[in-house]
Order: structure tokens, then sequence, then C-alpha cells
């Protein structure tokens, strides 16, 4: 225990686990808006859900509470540079122009993928495809709107881009 961040909040507090911990999800407030429940000290703007076998409560924590709290100093970092990420291109990704298809759907081809809306009673949904290779996924989520539908796209795209650039 050599970080001072350590030395505070639920770090020095018997019964709460100090590691083992895994995250099971994540979020953006889009400012530095929440404090850190496991040091009660940093202010947060990325939060990791972090959940343990022999501890009753979720806490919200930064990415170094996370880091130690799961050991391992990689994959919270990414996951937090995916949210910057997504956070820094939806500013720009609401200013595109989208075509549309033969059969009425609104698309977009971008960085070798292509994204079609397509349009049911339930809703808008988001297909993407890997240009090269063919390969594709539906979203399982329908939006109301063609607008959520077009920023949803977004994260589809960056999913994508992990996921089907295999050809
Ligand atoms: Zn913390």
């Amino acid at each position: 225990m050599t970080h001072d961040h350590t030395d505070h909040g639920k770090w020095s507090e018997a019964g709460v686990p100090k590691k083992g911990w895994n995250c099971i999800g994540i979020d953006d407030l889009e400012e530095p808006s929440q404090t850190c429940e496991m040091c009660g000290t940093a202010e947060i703007r990325y939060v990791h859900y972090m959940q343990h076998p022999d501890y009753p409560e979720e806490l919200a924590v930064g990415c170094i509470c996370a880091e130690n709290m799961e050991q391992d100093y990689v994959r919270p970092r990414e996951r937090e540079k995916r949210l910057r990420t997504l956070a820094s291109r939806r500013k720009t990704w609401g200013l595109r122009q989208w075509k549309v298809s033969s059969k009425g759907n609104p698309y977009l081809n971008v960085e070798g993928f292509n994204l079609v809306l397509t349009h049911s009673d339930r809703g808008w949904r988001v297909i993407v495809s890997n240009r090269s290779s063919g390969a594709s996924q539906t979203g399982r989520t329908h939006y109301e709107l063609e607008a959520d539908a077009k920023q949803a796209a977004l994260t589809a795209l960056l999913w994508a881009k992990d996921h089907l650039n295999q050809g």
C-alpha cells in the first residue's frame, strides 16, 4: 500500500475487500460530478461499477481505485479510454450527413464499415457491417427516435472496429 489514496475511505475500513473486485459496467457522467465510493476523495467523471462476491453493495469508483480493486492496471484504463473516444466523437458525429438507400433506409459508409438504420413497428435498429469481409451485426436495442439510433450507430461503429475487424 504505497499510494496515498489507499489510506482513505473504504481502503482503510475493515470488512471491505481490497482486491478480487469485478467491473460490471462503466458510465460517463460528462463532467467530474461524483466522489469515488472507495477512496472517498477522487472526483470522478468516468464511473467504474464494481462488484465483489463477499461484499453486499456495488461501489461506483474512479479509474485508480478500480485498478487496485481489480489488481489490473490495463483494463480499467482501456475501458475509460473507450468512453473518452466516444465522448469526443459524439460532438462531430451528430453533424454527419446520412444517405438514403434504395430501400429507404438511412445509411453511412465510414472507416471501412457500413451503418444502416432499419425501421419496424418496434422502432429503429442499427446494423453494422464490415465492407470488406461482409461480417455484420444487428443491434439488439430498438430506438423510438431516428436521432437516437444515429447516436447509437457511433457506439456500433466503435464496437465493430474491435469485433468485426478480422476480415
Ligand atoms: Zn477512488
